[in-house]
């Protein structure tokens, strides 16, 4: 799929065949003179998350994330709550991320705003940094304590790591894989919805994949299981970070080998074949019964690109 890195929070420029990620120079994360020269640049940014979510400034329609000079930020990030996200979309200066803390004062003009709003909004490499360091931080806070002995760990490698002190084993921010299936039949693709979901909104199925299975059995359990419907071929599309709070989205698109939906009430509230007509009406606000999914999303996007006739 061409246009595959160009989904939101992908990071890249719209540019086919990547090349133009941001770089997080990780080969500094353990070199505390070259944070150190790093940080003492004029350049030096802090990017600034409250309670996960960016702070941003300027207007709604164009938001920028909030930089400020590095401050007394500790450029290695040995305090909790503090990364260092590699160099800028410049390419010259280095980028660190800080949590401010619920109710902490912000700067005037600046304000908070729920990433998965702001993320079609912002610059592609800004959507990126925002994501890396919500799921950075939001892996650090919720992971203060070793899970092989349960004694306190410390932040290591600029935020990248945790280490035990008492029983000396390395943690590692974590990515959970989900799988998000398009499932074609006749020209038609399964949609379905989630309990708890805003009013009419439909969107690809999805799961998480189990120890020991592999993407293309994950689709086809889970659809399954979601649906009663029987998927043969499954290829890969496009992935997506997903910090809420740590998954990577997997796309892909399947065969449905049956028509009949039986849908699983405990996982799926409805299911339907949609037409390309009907998709077209739903994102157009103009289906009295289906809404699409939200902008931003890779489900938007793949389903998108599949109206476009452009997954292959
Ligand atoms: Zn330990």
């Amino acid at each position: 799929m061409d246009l595959a890195e160009t989904v939101t929070f992908g990071g890249l420029l719209g540019i086919p065949g990547g090349g133009l990620g941001r770089d997080r120079a990780a080969q500094l994360r353990g070199d505390g003179a070259g944070l150190g020269a790093l940080a003492a640049r004029a350049g030096a940014r802090r990017l600034v998350l409250q309670g996960g979510a960016p702070v941003v400034v300027g207007p709604t329609e164009a938001p920028r994330l909030l930089r400020l000079a590095l401050g007394d930020l500790d450029p290695e990030a040995r305090g909790e709550g503090t990364a260092f996200l590699g160099l800028d979309e410049g390419g010259a200066e280095g980028v660190w991320v800080e949590e401010a803390g619920e109710g902490a004062p912000l700067p005037e003009g600046a304000r908070t705003d729920d990433l998965r709003a702001l993320a079609p909004h912002l610059p592609p490499a800004e959507a990126e940094m925002a994501a890396t360091g919500r799921a950075l931080l939001g892996w650090q806070a919720g992971h203060r304590f070793c899970s092989r002995c349960g004694a306190a760990s410390l932040p290591a490698q600029a935020g990248w790591q945790r280490t035990c002190p008492a029983c000396g084993a390395h943690h590692f921010p974590r990515t959970d894989p989900v799988v998000i299936m398009l499932v074609e039949r006749g020209g038609r693709v399964l949609l379905g919805r989630s309990p708890g979901w805003p009013e009419g909104m439909h969107s690809l199925l999805a799961g998480f994949i189990e120890p020991g299975e592999t993407v293309e059995a994950a689709v086809r359990r889970e659809v399954a299981e979601e649906t009663g419907v029987r998927v043969g071929r499954v290829g890969y599309l496009a992935s997506q970070p997903w910090p809420f709070p740590a998954s990577l989205m997997l796309g892909c698109r399947g065969e449905g080998l049956s028509e009949k939906i039986e849908v699983d009430p405990q996982e799926v509230e409805s299911a339907l074949w949609v037409s390309r007509e009907r998709l077209l009406r739903a994102f157009a606000g103009e289906d009295a019964a289906i809404r699409a999914p939200r902008r931003g999303s890779i489900a938007a996007f793949i389903l998108r690109e599949w109206l476009a006739d452009r997954l292959d």
